[in-house]
Order: structure tokens, then sequence, then C-alpha cells
């Protein structure tokens, strides 16, 4: 799919449009063409939030994070000093309901819940991030070669009871299967969280960053620069899993996007 964007990105602005139209939904992706790249790059924000901004074809391409909760209808780009308006159509993403043995991960106890809030910071630090660095694509490539489930977007209840809407795709593997970076860039965060397990957070720039789960071993430490398909650790089962697989996270100007979308 990615490669067709980028084809589409040097036929020009009419195919841009075409090209994005599917993945504008909630948890999709728009791409906005700013104009020939011999004026410098505009400044880019959706609600606040700093967008990345590419060059594609001698163009500044604006590359924006639809967040989840978007609702359909008209949604506001801000570039320097206009406003750019794209429509978000409807999209109905599933329901998942899953029994929990383990009641920890249901309902947490004080302690519990002041870890959750710690790592949470850390995650959202992470994610909230803007690095200035040139960003020259986001096509990503699989992290692994397992099975992809396109999970993203699942509205989910945990024993009933429901929970945040699953913010990745869960790709399915073997426990100790290799992960590899599915694009160049920074670690900027790693550590054993309660929810997530072994996690690891990579910064691709311009708040473009990619996120593993659940992971049994991390090969890579904070602030370490990987290329793409470096190892960065291996599949598991640790956090709130019911059995290996890594749960691959892709995020925009702050906001969890369907990694379908950018995997080549
Ligand atoms: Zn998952």
């Amino acid at each position: 799919m990615t490669k067709a964007l980028i084809l589409l990105l040097l036929l020009g602005l009419t195919a841009i449009a075409e090209a994005t139209e599917q993945s504008l939904r909630p948890g999709g992706i728009a791409m906005i063409d700013l104009g020939a790249a011999s004026d410098p790059a505009p400044a880019v924000t959706h609600a606040g939030k700093p967008v990345l901004v590419m060059l594609a074809d001698d163009r500044w391409i604006a590359v924006v994070g639809i967040p989840l909760d978007a609702k359909a209808g008209e949604l506001t780009i801000d570039v320097a000093d206009y406003e750019v308006k794209i429509t978000i159509a409807e999209h109905a993403y599933r329901e998942q309901r899953l029994t929990v043995e383990n009641k920890s991960f249901v309902e947490q106890n004080q302690e519990q819940l002041d870890r959750i809030w710690s790592e949470r910071k850390i995650i959202d630090a992470v994610l909230n991030s803007f690095t200035a660095v040139p960003v020259d694509g986001v096509s990503l490539q699989a992290p692994l070669k397992g099975a992809q489930s396109s999970s993203f977007g699942y509205r989910r209840f945990f024993n009933d009871q429901p929970r945040s809407p699953h913010k990745g795709m869960d790709i399915s593997a073997a426990n100790g299967e290799p992960i590899a970076a599915a694009r160049g860039g920074v670690i900027a965060a790693s550590g054993d969280f309660f929810f997530n397990g072994n996690t690891v957070l990579v910064d691709h720039g311009q708040g473009f960053v990619t996120m593993y789960c659940h992971m049994s071993e991390i090969d890579v430490v904070e602030g370490q620069a990987i290329s793409v398909g470096d190892i960065i650790g291996a599949v598991g089962a640790t956090g709130r899993v019911t059995g290996p697989h890594l749960h691959f996270g892709t995020y925009l100007n702050g906001t969890a996007v369907d990694p379908a979308i950018l995997l080549d």
C-alpha cells in the first residue's frame, strides 16, 4: 500500500487526494500537499500538536495522524497562516470481548495504579515529543514475518468492562522470534510496563513513533541510533496478554494510527 502511495505522490496533487481517501477515517492518515519545496517548510499543527512535514518529489507534504476518537465530518489542520479542512469518513471498528483470568489486569490496586500512572507519563512524553529532524518518508518494514491481524481500533471489553480501544496491530509469532526495527530512528524509551510488558519506543523524527510491546527481551538501550531491520528484541508474552505476540503501534502527532496504512 505504501509503495502505491509513494507512486501516487510522484504523480502529483490530485493523485495524493485519491491515494489517501481510504484512510481519511479515525485512526487513519491525511497527506496534505503544502506546495513547492523551494519555499521553507510551513509549520503545521492539528489540535495544537505539531504535525510531520516531509519532502516528497520537491513538495512539502504534511502527514497528519487522525485521532481514533475523531468524529465523522470536517477536521481542521492548521498550516502557518491558513487552514485546511479534510472530511473524515465514518468507520465502525469492531467490538472485541475478552475474558481475563488475572483480575489485576481488569481492576488495579493503588500501588498498581501508581505504577501505571508513572509509566503512562513516560510513554506519553515520547508520543508527544517532536524531534525537529528531516523525515524522508513514513513507510515501514514489517517488524517480523508473522500474520498481521486487523485488530487496530477494536473497541475492547475486558470481563465486560469497557477499556480504551486497541491502538496497534497484533502480529502473531513464537516466543523468542527476533523483532526488527520498522524504520531507522533513535530508541526514545524502553522498560517493563504493567500493561505493555517489555516495551521499546522508537523516535523516527517529527512525532513519528513506533512502539513494540510484550517482548521477552530488549536488545537496545535508550538513546541508541538504529537502522531499519536492526534487531531490537524478541517476541514474548510480558504484560497484559493471552499469549506470545508483538503489539506494534504507530503514532503521528501524538495519536495512534493504523500500522497497516504505513507497512510496505
Ligand atoms: Zn495489541
